[in-house]
């Protein structure tokens, strides 16, 4: 969350209550702004925990919570009323705020899980899925306001539906069952990228790596997998059968080869002993991630895991993180490389006289790498094109245009 200078006299700041690097991080950027003269508008998490802001920050006056985005668009237009000529695109689920070419799509909110680290199903509450036919009347809208690639978002984007017992909804003449892969095919009709994040490891996710192989949605599995080692993951009360993951994965890629697959894990867990970490260090050299990000264990407030014995020192904690992430990067930069000489679609997120920068189906924005286009002649934001992958580094890759624009759906 970095305040960008220069912006004018209202920001938004939507904060994270997660972990309390996250609250302090929220805390200090709200300070950071108000110091500045801007007139600030918190939302998300935090903005549950009013009487705080309020101690902390008199002059506080617009304070929302999670997920109140017409509050947010109300506080910005009565303090820049002159905005309202831009027409915030306001939509079921909130206001977009993404480049065109890309928008996320949040298909539910809470999650019903009670992983011991995290505070978010009481944050947010339960799994609440949206019915089909309104997350689809969304995605036509977006579709028609030029989205091309859809990232589907939620706390635990598998069990979508979970909760309506899959109901069965009509939508533009056709009907539809509130469940993932049901979704997951309907968006692949209308948009020419569908990348999934926040997958929970439930058995039927099986069931969407045809839809990958197919082309119908990216190759590209979003999957937070925490920890490898069976004693941590009962900890955390995560699904504990590491073999099948394993199992999984190698079937997946079996089905659907150029699946990339995205992970996140904690180290430094309660309780987590040298040969805990170095089960994790053998998962990821079996299992071959192509990227995975670390964070180390932080005792959040209100989370059950903060009762767990045999805390890790910090230090230990943070040399972990490091000797996790040395490890994955030569296997990610060892997953680029060999892509090199390949011809890859690519989804031009900006141009400048320099080049243009875009993404391939194996990276999110934001959070994977980008596929750097040494010639931008002729390219234009939002174009899909082929190109052919001239070099790799550990994150990114270097490629030539080869000329044609897809359009695909
Ligand atoms: S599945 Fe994700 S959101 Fe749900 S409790 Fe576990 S970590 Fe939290």
């Amino acid at each position: 969350m970095e305040p960008v200078e220069g912006i004018g006299d209202v920001t938004v700041v939507n904060t994270c209550g997660f972990i309390d690097a996250a609250r302090d991080e929220s805390l200090d950027t709200i300070a950071h702004l108000i110091d500045s003269g801007s007139e600030v508008v918190v939302t998300g998490c935090l903005g549950r925990e009013a009487a705080l802001l309020k101690s902390r920050f008199p002059g506080l006056r617009h304070i929302s919570g999670p997920a109140q985005a017409s509050a947010v668009v109300d506080a910005v237009l009565s303090e820049a009323p002159q905005r309202e000529a831009y027409g915030l695109p306001l939509g079921p689920a909130g206001v977009k705020l993404t480049p065109p070419h890309y928008s996320y799509l949040k298909i539910s909110e809470g999650c019903n899980h009670k992983c011991s680290f995290c505070i978010i199903p009481q944050l947010r509450g339960p799994l609440r899925s949206r019915p089909i036919d309104d997350v689809l009347r969304e995605a036509d809208r977006l579709a028609e306001q030029g989205t091309r690639e859809v990232l589907v978002i939620a706390q635990d984007t598998s069990a979508y539906g979970l909760d309506l017992s899959y109901a069965k909804r009509t939508y533009a003449g056709a009907e539809y069952t509130s469940r993932i892969y049901d979704l997951a095919a309907a968006l692949g009709d209308r948009f020419d990228w569908v990348r999934l994040h926040y997958v929970y490891p439930y058995p039927h996710v099986d069931a969407l790596i045809p839809l990958m192989a197919e082309g119908c949605i990216l190759p590209y599995l979003d999957m937070p997998l925490q920890h490898a080692s069976p004693e941590i993951l009962r900890a955390m009360r995560r699904p504990a059968a590491v073999e099948k993951v394993l199992d999984r994965i190698r079937r997946w890629r079996e089905i659907c080869p150029d699946l990339a697959i995205r992970s996140t894990f904690i180290v430094g867990f309660p309780g987590e002993t040298d040969d805990d970490f170095a089960t994790l260090l053998d998962f990821l050299e079996e299992a071959r991630l192509d990227r995975v990000g670390c964070f180390t264990y932080s005792e959040v407030e209100g989370a059950q895991a903060n009762e767990l014995p045999d805390a890790v020192p910090h230090g230990d904690r943070l040399d972990r993180q490091e000797i996790l992430l040395e490890t994955q990067s030569e296997i990610s930069a060892e997953k680029l490389a060999a892509l090199v000489g390949r011809s890859i679609q690519v989804i031009i997120d900006d141009v400048d006289e320099n080049g243009a920068t875009g993404r391939s189906q194996r990276d999110a924005p934001e959070v994977d790498g980008v596929v750097y286009v040494d010639d931008p002649r002729g390219l234009q934001t939002g174009d899909l094109v082929w190109a052919r992958v001239d070099s790799a580094t550990e994150h990114d890759l270097h490629a030539s245009a080869l000329g044609q624009r897809l359009d695909l759906k």
